[in-house]
């Protein structure tokens, strides 16, 4: 046995450990352990390649040093050691490592291709404490995930696999009633719905952010039906890649970090789970990548909301991942055959107008572009649809790196682009979809399709089924088409946001209970959010009946959970408009005549399944028959769905017309964003109409829903 004792030695930075065995000393240097400068610290793929690293991420321009304060048993010669990876042909992330100022005799990240541990030769070790720099040469994602200092300076070996603490070695146990995992926006929706209802929730999230691909590392902008107020409080607000962004994650995190009942721990990544003898979880174990230690977290209950099933993984959930064959849920947008084939992942990315010329070149990256010259990329800036999205995913991020350098780096070739700065280029991948834990429903492409009106729906959603395919363009690998029809309003089932075997686990956002093409329409934000409200709302109910999840469902209490995520589901009115007078577009008494067309919202805010809109003034007037029943006073309700292209200031002209008076009144359809807006109050008698004239309108002109409420 090498290790005689571990003892956590006082490195500045945070924990190096040092293991002696007779006569031979070696010490650990974490990548946690550093002061990390410029150096951004990468737990993405620490499930496969074994450890977080620190990448130096740059954008071409060299990062600023990570430094340690390293102690060691006693001075003398140690062999250095150092785990890195060349990541593309041409080296470009190459770095120095310096010892006490002095640079080790070998550049690093020229080497293999593949994560191993580098010889980075000899140094003398003066005194007990040494400072070891990591110094970035280009710019370019360079990365290391540690370095060993080993005194066997003769017969020492390489080290095998990744830097890991000992797993066994728990710091800190946090109790909560309700772990949800991964803070993406539907496990923060999780965790902010349980917590509100009084139960103690602890969120346990790898980055320093809130959001997941709505953040702004990377920048996905929130579509589909915000069914909650909760979901509009939490969600973002701009459109993809928008570099104002980061503004919604930090209300986001302060919203959340007023909520006294959760306890939301950043930069901590779960990496296993400790199981009772009745399969279910007992407990969450993360690393906290700030301290280097490990944390348990406690509870009866669990929510996998990781994007990638880690926590059903690890526990032992059926889970799937790739493509079903068309006659297995007789979906006619599978394959004949199954295969391992997903929805891509992406890098979005921008580039800014600087005042004077900048510089870019990487041209070992230009072949990669595959002849593509550009300086920005949207969501079809995708790749890895026939990879694996958990195995591979380091490589599929840095293909998309490459593709974006090497695009950047032939546009900066031309004159026009002189000024360009790549200003915004994630080194986090955006994945749309990997494993997906299977339930006791797995929602597939009928559902969609046929709308079914499931009694135990708790989430609608409306966008398409929207896949994407990778033939964008002939010999470019990275850039991918989306195909999809939509079919008006669906409803998710509760059954799908259960582990179907292991008993206490919720699933949540796009690894919930699915199959490929039944991903397609639900996968969007404010969507897979509604599953994370219905969890935390069925967490709370679970403590509160002394249930399981799969027991909300069978033990009949579904209706109960329903009406507390406040209705809105097929049979269950919606509480907030109880009692409401609507009339919507879709109402036979309600005719549209010349220049209206019927649209569908893919965000589903609007009344029922759709919307209509004019193309312009010369569109028909357009009458609403008002169901008064009793003549009294009564508030004009009015929605519209959320349109991102409304322009505020646009005026829509009505007329309201009751026993022989009409008031003619304007409305802002870009005021309603998809929520009821009062539009006035009126004195109404039976057979009072409402009118929508495009004649006297400017701008855009939406015709939804109203309603009267009773004064
Ligand atoms: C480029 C792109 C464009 C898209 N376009 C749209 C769009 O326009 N509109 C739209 O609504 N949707 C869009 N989508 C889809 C949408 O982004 C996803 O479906 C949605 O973000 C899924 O949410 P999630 O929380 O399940 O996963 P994620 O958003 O991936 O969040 C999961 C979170 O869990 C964290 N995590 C993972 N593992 C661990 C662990 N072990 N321990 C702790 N934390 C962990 C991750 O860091 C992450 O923050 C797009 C996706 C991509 C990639």
């Amino acid at each position: 046995m090498r290790i005689s004792r571990i003892i956590k030695v006082g490195a500045v930075g945070v924990a190096a450990s040092l293991c002696v065995t007779a006569g031979a000393a070696r010490v650990d240097v974490y990548p946690q352990s550093f002061e990390a400068g410029g150096w951004g610290l990468d737990a993405q793929f620490m499930d496969v390649m074994g450890s977080p690293y620190l990448i130096a991420h740059g954008l071409g321009v060299r990062v600023l040093d990570a430094k340690a304060r390293v102690a060691f048993p006693k001075a003398g010669e140690y062999r250095v050691w150092v785990r890195t990876r060349n990541w593309a042909d041409g080296n470009p992330g190459r770095f120095r490592v310096l010892v006490d100022g002095k640079p080790l005799v070998k550049e690093f990240g020229a080497g293999p291709r593949i994560w191993s541990w580098e010889d980075g030769g000899v140094v003398q070790i003066s005194g007990t404490e040494a400072t070891v720099t990591l110094e970035d040469l280009t710019g370019f994602d360079g990365r290391c995930a540690g370095i060993v200092f080993d005194s066997d300076v003769k017969g020492g070996k390489a080290p095998e696999g990744a830097l890991k603490i000992n797993e066994a070695d728990v710091a800190e146990t946090v109790k909560a009633d309700f772990v949800v995992v991964g803070g993406g926006m539907p496990g923060t929706c999780a965790a902010v719905a349980a917590a509100r209802r009084g139960i103690k929730v602890a969120l346990v999230q790898d980055r320093p952010v809130l959001g997941g691909n709505a953040s702004g590392e990377i920048r996905v902008y929130c579509a589909g039906e915000a069914k909650h107020d909760l979901i509009r409080e939490l969600r973002g607000y701009f459109m993809n890649r928008d570099v104002n962004i980061p503004f919604c994650d930090a209300r986001r995190m302060r919203i959340v970090q007023d909520e006294k009942n959760i306890e939301v721990r950043l930069l901590t990544r779960a990496f296993g789970v400790e199981k009772k003898a009745d399969g279910t979880i007992a407990a969450v174990k993360a690393l906290d990548l700030k301290s280097n230690r490990v944390i348990r977290f406690e509870a009866p209950l669990f929510c996998d909301a990781t994007g990638d099933g880690w926590v059903g993984y690890w526990a032992g959930a059926d889970w799937r991942m790739g493509r079903e064959a068309k006659g297995e849920f007789d979906e006619s947008r599978a394959p004949e055959k199954p295969d391992g084939d997903t929805l891509g992942a992406s890098v979005m990315w921008t580039s800014a107008d600087a005042n004077a010329a900048v510089p870019f070149s990487a041209p070992w990256a230009e072949k990669h572009a595959q002849g593509i010259v550009a300086v920005n990329g949207e969501w079809n800036w995708e790749y890895g649809i026939h990879r694996d999205m958990i195995a591979e995913a380091e490589e599929i991020r840095d293909r998309m790196l490459l593709a974006i350098y090497g695009s950047f780096s032939l546009a900066k070739k031309r004159q026009a682009n002189a000024n360009k700065v790549l200003n915004f280029c994630p080194y986090l991948l955006g994945k749309r979809e990997s494993r997906r834990i299977m339930g006791d429903w797995v929602y597939s492409q009928k559902d969609v399709t046929s709308t079914t009106p499931f009694e135990d729906a708790i989430a609608t959603g409306s966008w398409a089924i929207d896949l994407h395919y990778d033939n964008c363009k002939k010999g470019v690998d990275f850039l991918t088409t989306c195909k999809g029809n939509t079919y008006g309003r669906y409803w998710i089932p509760y059954r799908c946001i259960y582990s179907r075997n292991v008993g206490n686990l919720f699933v949540v956002g796009r690894c919930f209970s699915c199959t490929h093409v039944g991903l397609g329409g639900p996968r969007v934000i404010n969507t897979l959010s509604q599953l994370g409200v219905a969890a935390g709302e069925a967490a709370v109910m679970c403590k509160e009946l002394g249930e399981t999840p799969r027991g909300i469902y069978k033990g009949g209490h579904v209706r109960k959970l329903q009406e507390r995520l406040g209705g809105g589901f097929p049979g269950v009115p919606e509480a907030k408009t109880a009692g409401w007078l609507i009339v919507d577009d879709e109402s036979e008494d309600v005719e549209f005549g010349k220049g209206w067309r019927k649209m569908h919202n893919a965000n589903g805010d609007q009344v029922g399944d759709w919307y209509h809109k004019a193309a312009d003034k010369s569109a028909e007037t357009v009458v609403y028959p008002l169901p008064v029943k009793e003549s009294g006073r009564y508030a004009l309700m009015g929605k519209v769905p959320y349109l991102w292209f409304a322009k505020p200031g646009a005026k829509t002209m009505l007329e309201i017309s009751s026993g022989g008076r009409t008031k003619a009144f304007t409305a802002d359809p870009a005021q309603s964003t998809g929520q009821w807006v009062k539009l006035g109050e009126f004195d109404l008698e039976p057979g009072a109409t409402l009118s929508i004239i495009p004649a006297k309108s400017s701008g855009l002109i939406v015709a939804d829903g109203f309603a009267l409420v009773r004064k």
